[in-house]
């Protein structure tokens, strides 16, 4: 199965793509991680996009389009995949299309506020980058990284007014991407209003909704 998921920032896209891969028995792909993995072990790559990664910047569609063209070669790739973050722009759309188009786009539907909630409940260690939820991910002792003991702070895109600014981007260049998919006739939503889903309900929604059984 090509699959392709698309959603807000604070959506699950991660969440659900990774779980999602060993079901479905294809790569999860995440262009981000594949950004950030280049960033850390200083490739070429990492250079050319560490300055858009940094400042909230979507990296430019050639640079994407050759990364995920390349990781599309890879053996693992040849019973389908599953993408998260990519596309992120219609010109990236239009390219999967000729290289590998996908069978399925599943676009999480998710209410502003309950984003808001989620990516603000976010804090991170300020020593070791441990990543916790207030809301179900919580450290032992308020305040402090449970690992290392280091303060937990909230980063500078993570507060309410970041964020609006945020699903504002996301909302203007997404937009046309989930019309497209709509138009070709592929496009399933799953919509999630509910503060305390857990993850495994969720899959096994998707899962409904992709009419795959487990
Ligand atoms: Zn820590």
């Amino acid at each position: 199965m090509r699959l392709v998921v698309i959603g807000p920032p604070g959506s699950g896209k991660g969440t659900y793509a990774s779980r999602l891969s060993p079901i479905l028995k294809v790569p999860y792909i995440s262009t981000g991680d594949i950004f950030r993995e280049n960033i850390s072990k200083g490739t070429s790559l990492g250079k050319k996009v560490e300055k858009f990664l940094n400042s909230g910047l979507l990296v430019p569609d050639d640079i994407t389009i050759e990364v995920v063209k390349k990781r599309l070669k890879e053996p693992d790739c040849k019973n389908g995949y599953i993408f998260d973050g990519f596309p992120r722009t219609l010109k990236q759309a239009e390219e999967l299309e000729k290289i590998a188009s996908p069978d399925v786009v599943l676009y999480l539907s998710v209410p502003e506020w309950l984003l808001i909630k989620r990516i603000s409940s976010r804090v991170i260690c300020k020593n070791c980058g441990k990543i916790y939820n207030l809301l179900n991910v919580k450290p032992k002792k308020e305040g402090i990284c449970d690992v290392c003991e280091g303060e937990l702070i909230q980063r500078k895109d993570e507060t309410p007014e970041a964020i609006k600014i945020r699903l504002n981007e996301y909302e203007k260049k997404t937009k046309p991407i989930i019309e497209y998919y709509n138009n070709k006739g592929i496009l399933k939503i799953f919509s999630n209003d509910k503060l305390d889903l857990k993850p495994e309900e969720g899959v096994k929604k998707i899962l409904e909704i992709l009419g795959v059984r487990k």
